[in-house]
């Protein structure tokens, strides 16, 4: 079952993986990590090298990918410690797409494991000249997520607020125009995890779900309609 919009209102999915149903009612922001992937028209996406294929493949490749004006945001990319790809390597593939972030003026899309110290310095060392880093996915703890709302970063918060609602007690002190929702693996969850989100902020679905496509349109520069 894929995702309907809320009360019939119009919200972003700001991640997701899979492939986009014919019936899709949800504005989607699709990731694609292979440069060999021909994207279905009328489809937007985000396009980069994961952490986990640093030396995979070469950023170039991805260059007509990063030209169309569908593609929304540079990434899925980042840093993470679980990934047989040596650190070092990874930092250089992650720096040059933030490179081509700030050349392309396009958001990054971060998928950040066990590595912010790292990425926090890698944000300081290219601030103030970057698009939006929006990090995919967020989950940990109030300072984690503070830490990194400090450094300008962007969250975007999908299933783990279901799971691990009992760790996210703070997400209603996130500042409303920092957050993003996203399905990541899991399309279906959609609905839940919006109004789930929702009610932790104390917003009835509409009034949050309009902010949150606000912060969509805002940041990837793109009306989600
Ligand atoms: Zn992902």
């Amino acid at each position: 079952m894929n995702g309907t919009p809320l009360n019939g209102l119009s919200v972003p999915d700001a991640h997701a993986h899979g492939v986009p149903g014919a019936d899709e009612q949800v504005f989607r922001l699709w990731n694609i990590g292979d440069p060999s992937c021909v994207v279905p028209e009328n489809v937007f996406f985000s396009a980069g090298i994961h952490p986990w294929d640093a030396g995979k493949y070469d950023l170039a490749a991805f260059a007509p990918l990063f030209d169309s004006p569908r593609c929304l945001a540079i990434g899925e990319c980042g840093l993470d410690r679980a990934s047989d790809a040596a650190l070092p390597l990874q930092i250089k593939v992650f720096e040059a797409q933030i490179a081509e972030a700030v050349r392309r003026g396009k958001p990054l899309m971060i998928h950040c494991v066990r590595c912010f110290p790292e990425l926090l310095r890698l944000k300081s060392a290219f601030a103030p000249d970057t698009p939006a880093w929006v990090i995919h996915g967020f989950r940990g703890t109030k300072r984690k997520a503070f830490d990194l709302l400090d450094a300008g970063c962007v969250l975007s918060f999908g299933a783990g607020l279901l799971r691990d609602a009992g760790n996210m007690e703070y997400f209603a002190e996130i500042p409303l125009d920092r957050i993003l929702i996203e399905t990541d693996e899991s399309p279906e969850l959609f609905d839940r995890i919006l109004a789930e989100a929702a009610a932790m902020h104390l917003l009835p679905p509409s009034e949050f779900a309009s902010i949150v496509r606000a912060n969509f349109e805002r940041i990837f520069r793109h009306d989600p309609v």
